[in-house]
């Protein structure tokens, strides 16, 4: 088997697999019960959220636990643009996971205004444009670190720094799901108020994700219920997700920079055998992480190509796994010809990924290609 579509999600961790199983048999007692059960499970969650801080380069204090990376987003747009007395417009990019497009989108319906910035060919976000963008009544400003799509990287940095400068008291939220353990996390370098990270695309089980909220920021949590995660994320903690979710961001921290390398090496030898056996293909974005890596192979659609590629127990991506059969909103806003759309494939590696994986996906391509052309082209 020849997964490279890690960008959708990843193979659980042994080590986390190993600790949520302990989570799930030996030590399952509610971190709300007061006796040594309790007390233990308690003590997981604080040691993982302790291990996602560090990550994130944040304290514990500023980890809120949470279902996934679309509910931490959801948590702090709609607490940040629903906080009485601020701003009704809110900034974002047209190249956004649509847990952020459709959470703007109900806002705008809500009577807010947004402004959507718009990618050049390359995937990339101007600078200046955010610099346009930006008005006294900005509430919110939320964008991606890394663009799961394409593999841009948006220039957080900058934007940050703009935006206190130009609307101090507007909220900076980052997306940072695909970033989280690729590329350093610098919430105080960013400026950023809110950081939204996922467990299941760093290897930890799906179902949990944190939402990093700066010292001192107070928003009003999604729902109502008991006191858990000091009341911003309400209902008894998925400890052994936690657990797991802590457990991967240890074990990706003190791998992060051999990881980079041995991916990086990975997209090289991707991008050298497209060179040798396919010089038609067309790149789409310029992949800025070598995590992500979208190419165009005119003439075959991705969604047959996707299908010979299992054949070969070889598994990309055709767009975004999210939008399922949708065109691509992301290659659409970075206007695109239908047909490149139309026969775009998204690879996306881990440290997992061998070069063997790397060949399979070429053979196959081989095969896929001159399959589709001889039919179609
Ligand atoms: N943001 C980005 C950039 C993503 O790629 C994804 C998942 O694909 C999400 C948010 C949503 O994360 P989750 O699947 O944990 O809800």
């Amino acid at each position: 088997m020849h997964y490279l579509d890690h960008a959708a999600t990843t193979a659980v961790l042994p080590e986390a697999a190993d600790i949520a199983y302990r989570a799930m048999t030996e030590q399952f007692g509610n971190p709300s019960s007061v006796h040594k059960m309790g007390i233990e499970a308690s003590g997981m969650m604080e040691t993982a959220r302790r291990q996602v801080a560090a990550l994130l380069n944040a304290e514990p204090s500023e980890i809120t636990f949470t279902s996934c990376g679309t509910e931490a987003t959801n948590t702090a747009i709609y607490g940040a643009c629903r906080r009485k007395g601020r701003g009704k417009h809110i900034i974002t990019t047209a190249i956004e996971h649509s847990a952020t497009l459709n959470t703007v989108k109900q806002l705008e319906r809500e009577g807010f205004d947004v402004t959507y910035l718009q990618p050049d060919e390359s995937g990339h976000i101007a600078i200046s444009d955010v610099r346009g963008a930006i008005r006294p009544d900005t509430v919110l400003l939320t964008c991606m670190l890394a663009n799961n799509e394409v593999g841009t990287l948006l220039p957080v940095r900058e934007i940050g720094k703009l935006l206190k400068k130009q609307a101090p008291d507007a909220y900076f939220h980052i997306d940072a799901v695909q970033g989280l353990a690729r590329v350093p996390i610098r919430p105080r370098q960013w400026n950023a108020d809110f950081i939204s990270v996922s467990g299941h695309k760093i290897g930890a089980p799906k179902g949990v994700g944190a939402l990093y909220i700066r010292k001192g920021v107070h928003i009003a949590p999604l729902m109502a219920g008991g006191g858990q995660e000091r009341g911003m994320r309400p209902g008894t903690e998925a400890v052994p997700n936690i657990a797991a979710f802590g457990e991967a961001c240890r074990v990706r921290q003190g791998q992060m920079e051999q990881n980079y390398t041995k991916v990086e090496e990975l997209c090289k030898q991707l991008k050298e055998g497209v060179a040798r056996r396919f010089p038609w293909a067309i790149y789409n974005g310029m992949n800025d992480i070598p995590h992500v890596v979208n190419i165009s192979f005119p003439d075959c659609k991705s969604e047959v190509l996707l299908r010979v590629l299992e054949m070969h127990q070889v598994y990309v991506s055709s767009g975004s796994a999210c939008a399922r059969g949708k065109a691509s909103h992301v290659l659409a806003a970075m206007k695109l010809d239908h047909s490149r759309i139309d026969s775009a494939l998204r690879i996306s590696f881990a440290p997992s990924n061998t070069p063997e994986d790397v060949e399979a996906l070429l053979d196959a391509l081989d095969e896929g290609t001159k399959r589709l052309k001889r039919a179609f082209g």
